[in-house]
């Protein structure tokens, strides 16, 4: 019976590698929720949207459309307004202002009905900050990722290469706590550990360790 598995957990706990390739061994729909807050906030910054302003934020929702298109069974395009945005979206720029964005009420709203249509009919692996606790409460398995800053760091610095952006470590550091910061410490939909989650620290797994242990709890 296909089920509904919800992943929280901080920024570059390796949550949507894992959710990614948890979704392909389980023939499962990935959803990522954080490129859709990616998308918008690529939008607001590049269209010079207030970001601090909920009025501005609301014009910004009215004349946008998010949509994250499947590309065979498991890989995810995000589309703004149409146009592919999946590589811009993980620009530093957005990294550092998208937690801002996040904050707004409206935002989340908005989120919400779009990330709950998409998971309407099971069979999927959903991964963000507050799907355990507010989009999917019913899911089947919940799972928090985590791992030491030090460790996230150094994942995202190795991801951030790939794609030929540059930074050192401690600055990497400080940009992933501070961003987590304030997704623990916003008022609607905080980033928290749900009491029915089962909690994983990867900092000293691989991917495939993480991975299979994912697999034995779902069997449970
Ligand atoms: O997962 P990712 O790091 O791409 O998420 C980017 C940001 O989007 C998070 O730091 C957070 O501010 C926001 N987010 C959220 N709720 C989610 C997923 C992401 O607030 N479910």
């Amino acid at each position: 019976k296909p089920i509904k598995i919800a992943i929280d957990g901080p920024a570059g706990a390796g949550k949507s590698t894992v959710a990614k390739r948890l979704a392909k061994e389980l023939g499962y729909r990935y959803i990522d929720t954080g490129a859709m807050y990616r998308a918008l906030t690529f939008k607001a910054l590049k269209k010079k949207y207030n970001i601090n302003d909920e009025e501005s934020l609301k014009e910004l929702l009215k004349k946008t459309n998010i949509e994250i298109r499947r590309n065979g069974c498991c890989e995810n395009q995000i589309y703004l307004d149409n146009k592919n945005v999946t590589y811009e979206i993980r620009q530093p720029e957005v990294s550092n202002h998208v937690s801002i964005v996040a904050k707004s009420k409206q935002v989340r709203d908005y989120m919400l009905d779009l990330q709950r249509q998409m998971a309407s009919q099971g069979g999927v692996v959903m991964d963000g900050r507050d799907i355990g606790s507010v989009v999917l409460p019913n899911a089947e398995v919940k799972f928090f990722l985590t791992a030491s800053l030090e460790a996230r760091a150094k994942r995202r610095q190795q991801e951030l290469e790939k794609k030929g952006y540059y930074s050192d470590l401690e600055t990497i550091a400080e940009e992933i706590a501070l961003r987590d910061k304030i997704d623990q410490e916003r008022e609607y939909s905080p980033l928290i550990q749900c009491p029915d989650a089962i909690y994983i620290d990867t900092s000293n797994y691989t991917i495939d360790e993480v991975v299979e242990i994912l697999k034995k709890e779902i069997e449970k």
